[in-house]
């Protein structure tokens, strides 16, 4: 090339870089894959190594890509948050060994996962978190306290031993299963899916509105110090255990070696063990354990010296999109499907991908005929990840959504801010159908029988026009019926009888299953769970105040609005359908049925007792287990807290508890006490467990009430 076309080359390597970070970053949006992009970084990277008078501090390669977004206070990262500098070949990482060795001796590696997710600062001051932010560009990022607030296994305040002042670096990441939950609540409720569940996370973070992160399936793991409080440690290792004892999440595997043989064979191991985990990884990090070196060794403008990533290449096969054909779901939705040429790919065959909607095509540029590269999306759900362009012929054909419904021949409409099409004919069999399939699955009202060919023959035969029709079906006909495929009789039979007892079965079955067993867009499993909580008959649903105290109070502002269990968009969806025609019919009919499911009976929330209110927290090595404690001290009332806060009344300290922690305790306000004061506290000495010395005296009758349960 000459000097010329180099630089054309990178100059348009670094417009492709930049609007892959705009997309991905700003637009939450991906446009490209993980492994073009990385291709692209590293031809960039060698490109302007190779020709220093192109280089440009405003390079994309130079900087952390990421911007900051606009309605959230921004944070200054000192030192920055950087990223890590990238290997994608063994060959790579014997250079890092040898650089390393050439630099220092006497040092071991440490092998973590490389968390994909977003990565997070959060600080601590006086034990209490007070800040958490995003990377942004590395320097200064977004202030999203109240957002990460929400996420339960971030620790709110810090055991008395953590430092004053502490700040802690991490990775924020939305749960595998979490994400196909959620990718399933946003198609049925016919928005745009997210891609992936880096994805998910960053959109979840990135909410104005505390209220929905809340509602999101989020975790983290901490890994990295920040600019306060981690001084102490000579040891990367020292401070992870001191991060998990203070109580934050830290990485479920990882591995000490010395040589660069270890290296790459626990690097392997974990490339193995990357599906096991609850997060996604793309690949393996590397660090220096001891930390005296990290001064020595310095960093780059990229990241630490000290450190190297190793990314997996990501599973992904070649196949070629055959059709494009659509779906029509229970909810009238019509989903594109690509019907692909069957390829194996991270352990299954795949024929088929979703294609969510018809914005979505678009966006990739989808066409029927089209060579394409299919991955895994949270590595569970098969997705087109890219075109592969270079192999287009000119006979590939654009999709086009059809403007009527493949099933019923109905209208379609999309609504205004849905990126979903929808069929709007409510006798659509295909909706039936699916319907009556979704009716008896297994968290709704689990009747096996019904497979999807029997809930087939019944619509088409007209036997089922509704689901509720199999509490009147005539079983004993049905023994008689033809479920045969493709001219062959065959008889329903036994199978009939089977399916009787399920539907009576059916007839018991709590509220939150019939609940959900209706189908109503956005009430999953465990939305319908927590509206059936709150009720307890069915029958309560259509004038439900609880339902319409949830609706009003979306409608305050700011403070006043309070952080509800139930979202706002299935109490809306619920009463809306009961008080559509077919809700009305729907719920005469069920009474006169004589069907009016119940909640399963609550916990009963303790109201009284002799902790009542009382927050406890357990601490010192202790004669029976804690969770022994822990049960009796909610039978009594009393609160289990993890970590002493101005809310808790008792420190039970068991032995070899330090003088800092109790007298930090007592500064709060709290009473420390021991293990016979708390028995005390119990029921007056009486329900003092056995202890290793022999049974507890026969005087200790249970004062706590079902205590004779527990042990
Ligand atoms: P990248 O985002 O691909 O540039 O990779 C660098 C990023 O990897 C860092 O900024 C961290 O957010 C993230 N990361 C994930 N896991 C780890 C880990 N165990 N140690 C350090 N960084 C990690
Ligand atoms: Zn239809």
């Amino acid at each position: 090339m000459s000097k010329q076309e180099i630089k054309a080359r990178i100059d348009e390597l670094r417009k492709l870089i930049e609007k892959a970070n705009r997309d991905y970053y700003d637009l939450a949006q991906p446009t490209v894959g993980d492994r073009d992009y990385d291709l692209w970084e590293q031809e960039l990277l060698r490109l302007e190594d190779e020709n220093p008078e192109f280089k440009d501090e405003a390079s994309p390669v130079r900087k952390v890509a990421g911007g900051v977004t606009e309605g959230f206070a921004k944070v200054t990262h000192n030192p920055p948050m950087q990223s890590l500098d990238k290997t994608h070949a063994k060959g790579e990482l014997a250079d890092f060994d040898a650089f390393i060795r050439k630099t220092i001796s006497g040092f071991t590696y440490v092998v973590e996962p490389k968390v994909d997710g977003i990565s997070l600062s959060l600080r601590y001051e006086n034990g209490r978190l007070v800040q958490a932010a995003t990377r942004g560009n590395g320097v200064i990022g977004d202030d999203i306290t109240a957002n990460a607030a929400t996420i339960a296994s971030i620790p709110k305040t810090l055991p008395a031993d953590a430092p004053q002042s502490l700040e802690v670096r991490g990775e924020a990441y939305m749960t595998r299963e979490g994400f196909v939950e959620l990718n399933a609540r946003q198609a049925a409720a016919g928005l745009e899916e997210f891609a992936n569940p880096r994805n998910a996370c960053a959109g979840s973070l990135k909410q104005l509105d505390s209220r929905v992160t809340a509602s999101r399936p989020l975790d983290v793991v901490i890994y990295n110090a920040g600019g306060t409080g981690c001084d102490v440690f000579a040891s990367h290792s020292e401070m992870i255990a001191a991060f998990r004892q203070w109580g934050f999440p830290v990485a479920p595997w990882s591995k000490y070696v010395k040589t660069l043989e270890e290296m790459s064979a626990a690097i392997d191991e974990l490339q193995e063990l990357r599906h096991t985990f609850s997060f996604e990884i793309d690949g393996a990090v590397i660090k220096i354990d001891e930390r005296r070196f990290y001064d020595v060794l310095g960093a780059t403008a990229h990241g630490p010296r000290w450190a190297r990533a190793y990314k997996y290449a990501p599973e992904r096969a070649e196949t070629i999109v055959e059709a494009i054909t659509v779906q029509v779901g229970r909810t009238g939705i019509l989903t594109p499907v690509a019907e692909l040429r069957p390829t194996d790919l991270a352990g299954s065959t795949i024929s088929r991908a979703t294609l969510h909607n018809a914005d979505q095509i678009v966006r990739q540029d989808i066409r029927i005929g089209d060579h394409v590269w299919l991955v895994k999306a949270g590595d569970v759900i098969p997705a087109i990840d890219s075109v592969i362009t270079e192999k287009r012929t000119g006979a590939e054909k654009v999709f086009e959504m059809p403007t009527v419904c493949p099933v019923c021949g109905g209208a379609v409409e999309r609504l205004e801010g849905e990126v979903a099409t929808r069929c709007v004919n409510p006798a659509c069999p295909a909706q039936l159908q699916r319907r009556l399939e979704h009716f008896c699955s297994r968290n709704a009202l689990d009747v096996k029988a019904l497979g999807g060919r029997i809930a087939d023959v019944l619509v088409e035969k007209g036997i089922v026009k509704d689901p509720l029709d199999l509490f009147s079906l005539d079983y004993e006909g049905l023994r008689r019926l033809d479920v045969g495929e493709e001219g062959q009789v065959r008889r329903f039979g036994k199978n009939a009888d089977n399916m009787r007892v399920a539907v009576e079965a059916a007839r018991k079955m709590p509220l939150d299953r019939w609940l959900f067993a209706v189908g109503i867009p956005n009430v999953g499993v465990t939305v319908a769970k927590d509206i059936a909580a709150e009720h307890a008959k069915f029958s309560e649903l259509p004038n439900s105040p609880v339902l319409k105290g949830v609706i009003e109070n979306d409608a305050l502002k700011g403070k006043e609005r309070k952080i509800l269990k139930i979202k706002v968009e299935a109490a809306k969806a619920v009463l809306a359908f009961f008080e559509s025609p077919y809700g009305t019919q729907f719920l005469a009919r069920m009474q006169e049925l004589g069907l009016d499911p119940s909640s399963a009976p609550k916990e009963a929330v303790r109201t009284e007792g002799p902790l009542v209110g009382a927050g406890c927290v357990l601490t010192g090595s202790l004669s029976r287990p804690r969770g022994e404690y822990a049960k009796l001290i909610e039978l009594a009332g009393g609160i289990v807290q993890s970590a002493v806060t101005s809310k808790t009344k008792y420190l039970i300290a068991g032995a070899n508890v330090g003088a800092t922690k109790t007298e930090k305790a007592r500064a709060l306000g709290t009473e420390v006490i021991d293990e016979a004061r708390l028995l005390e506290l119990l029921g007056g000495g009486a329900a003092r467990p056995e202890t290793a010395t022999g049974p507890a005296p026969a005087a200790s009758a249970p004062a706590v009430p079902v205590q004779a349960e527990l042990f």
